[in-house]
């Protein structure tokens, strides 16, 4: 077995997902990141691609949410009388590519683990995203446009996030994501855990920082 990754606490399936994958050991970043997630602290982390810090993120999620049951009755009424499953973490990153890696790691890392994921853009039609939200999503990976036109069409529910990300919150802000990530946050319950990760961090990621967290 795999004795760094256990001794963080991370669950067997979790442990067994990164052992497939040939990882010894955690990366610095993950070292500080994984039991800061697993206590369910808001998080601040400087941290490049390349470094890990998908990984550090995911896996702590992962394992809340699979050893902690939704706060609200799995069998969630949505409005229409359909049961689903809420959305109970969001993830929110710049660009598309890096909306679908992340998701790609939600699914590698969690593929022991019996939690749905969804990657969430524009530019491709809305009814097959509608679909799979009905059909229930634990953990959505989104880009903030069609996130807010999503919500706009009262096609998805965030009422039930209890982890929110900002993946690479300076690159969201030099593209001008500011006014959508105000409006999102304005969606999402006050009562969360966030994460917020960013390579640099300028008095705007401050200012951010200190609004989220
Ligand atoms: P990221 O910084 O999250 O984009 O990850 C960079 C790369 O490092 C990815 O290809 C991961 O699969 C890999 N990786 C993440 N954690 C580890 C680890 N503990 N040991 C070896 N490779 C890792």
């Amino acid at each position: 077995m795999n004795s760094s990754f256990e001794a963080l606490g991370l669950s067997e399936a979790l442990v067994r997902a990164v052992t497939d994958l040939g990882y010894t050991q955690p990366t610095p970043i993950q070292l500080q990141a994984i039991p800061a997630v697993m206590a369910g602290t808001d998080l601040l982390a400087g941290a490049q691609t390349g470094t890990g810090k998908t990984a550090g993120f995911v896996l702590p999620i992962l394992h809340r949410l699979a050893t902690q049951p939704a706060t609200h009755a799995a069998a969630h009424v949505a409005p229409h009388g359909k049961s689903r499953k809420p959305v109970r973490v969001l993830i929110l990153t710049p660009t598309r590519e890096l909306a679908a890696q992340v998701e790609e790691s939600v699914r590698t890392y969690g593929k022991h683990v019996p939690l749905t994921s969804m990657v969430m853009f524009g530019g491709v039609g809305m009814q097959p995203q509608i679909d799979k939200l009905r059909r229930g999503v634990d953990i959505l990976v989104a880009t903030p446009g069609r996130l807010l036109d999503h919500h706009g069409q009262r096609t998805l529910d965030l009422s039930h996030v209890e982890i929110f990300v900002l993946d690479e919150a300076d690159r969201m802000l030099d593209m001008g994501f500011i006014h959508d990530i105000k409006k999102v946050l304005a969606i999402v319950p006050a009562k969360k855990q966030s994460l917020l990760f960013s390579a640099t961090f300028s008095d705007e990621i401050k200012a951010l920082a200190d609004r989220l967290l």
